[in-house]
């Protein structure tokens, strides 16, 4: 008895696989279609100083599925990351950014932007190229573009010479979720790094638990030494926001501050202003 209990709960099992794997399937087939018809866009949030002025943004890929509704990045870019659509994918984000620092130039704003590189976007043999080529095409300055690239992917073989022809060029390189990975610290002094983004989920508990808070303020210590901006994630409370600007962070972003939001309303509100500096004055609009 127990034995066929048994059988019956393996079939059980592999029916529920059967299904995750045809849902995936589906779900991955309708992102292809969205990438091809127009399904995705982008959000931007700001990444501010601690004094309230706007330094740059992050772009943040949005899907929305035409009955599922908004599908989360954290669910469909590990979906897409297993195969080759990630490939595309990158490159659509890519290309829609530097579209957008063009048009932005063109209105006499400079304002840097970041995008999320995913770890098979980034060894695939032609990213350098592909970067470099679409920023040309734009006629965008490679310095306008920040490349937020996860600590796994410097343990890939050529990262440390691709980092190198990226920097060169004047794109600046950010890690992103720092902290969350494996990997020795020794990249930071070996690799053409620019910025570390803390963890949103260090900066969750910053000012109740004292091991989050050491964690950080180690970080900050290691990112001053190494002469590394510091974004912290996730930043939702004044209390964590004052703590930490008192410990040097030199920039944050998270709800507090401003909600990932559709370009054509961020554009607005960098003409309108309103967002280049909070209080007054403007730092990134380039009077025209
Ligand atoms: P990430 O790069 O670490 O992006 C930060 C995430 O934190 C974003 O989630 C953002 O909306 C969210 N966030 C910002 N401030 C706050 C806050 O104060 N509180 C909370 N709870 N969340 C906050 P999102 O947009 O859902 O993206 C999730 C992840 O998906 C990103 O994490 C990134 O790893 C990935 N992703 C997003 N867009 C792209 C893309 O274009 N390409 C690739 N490869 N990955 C992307
Ligand atoms: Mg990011
Ligand atoms: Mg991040
Ligand atoms: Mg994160």
């Amino acid at each position: 008895a127990a034995k066929s209990a048994g059988r019956g709960t393996l079939r059980l099992y592999q029916a529920g696989m059967r299904d995750q794997v045809a849902s995936r399937l589906v779900l991955e087939a309708d992102l292809r279609h969205a990438l091809q018809h127009g399904g995705l866009s982008l959000a931007l949030q700001g990444q501010w100083r601690p004094d309230g002025r706007l330094a740059a943004c992050e772009a943040l890929l949005r899907w929305q599925h035409p009955v599922r509704g908004a599908v989360s990045p954290a669910e469909f870019i590990p979906l897409a990351e297993e195969g080759p659509l990630i490939i595309d994918i990158g490159r659509w984000v890519l290309r829609e950014a530097c579209s957008v620092l063009a048009r932005w130039l063109a209105l006499g704003i400079e304002l840097p932007m970041a995008v999320n590189v995913s770890p098979r976007q980034f060894c695939e043999p032609a990213f350098v190229h592909f970067v470099l080529d679409t920023l040309a095409a734009a006629g965008v300055p490679p310095r306008l573009l920040t490349l937020e690239i996860t600590e796994g992917v410097l343990l890939e073989g050529d990262a440390p010479a691709r980092l190198r022809l990226l920097a060169d060029a004047g794109l600046r390189i950010a890690i992103d979720d720092f902290g969350t990975g494996y990997s020795s610290l020794m990249y930071l002094k070996q690799l053409p790094v620019h910025e570390l983004k803390i963890d949103r989920g260090f900066v969750r508990d910053l000012t109740e638990d004292e091991d989050d808070a050491a964690i950080v303020q180690a970080m900050l210590a290691i990112a001053r030494k190494f002469r590394l901006d510091t974004v912290a994630e996730g930043v939702e409370t004044p209390a964590q926001a004052e703590l930490l600007k008192q410990q040097g962070c030199t920039l944050q972003q998270g709800f507090l501050h401003d909600r990932p939001r559709a370009v054509a309303l961020f554009q607005q509100e960098l003409l309108s202003r309103g967002l280049a500096r909070r209080d007054t004055g403007s730092e990134c609009v380039t009077p025209s």
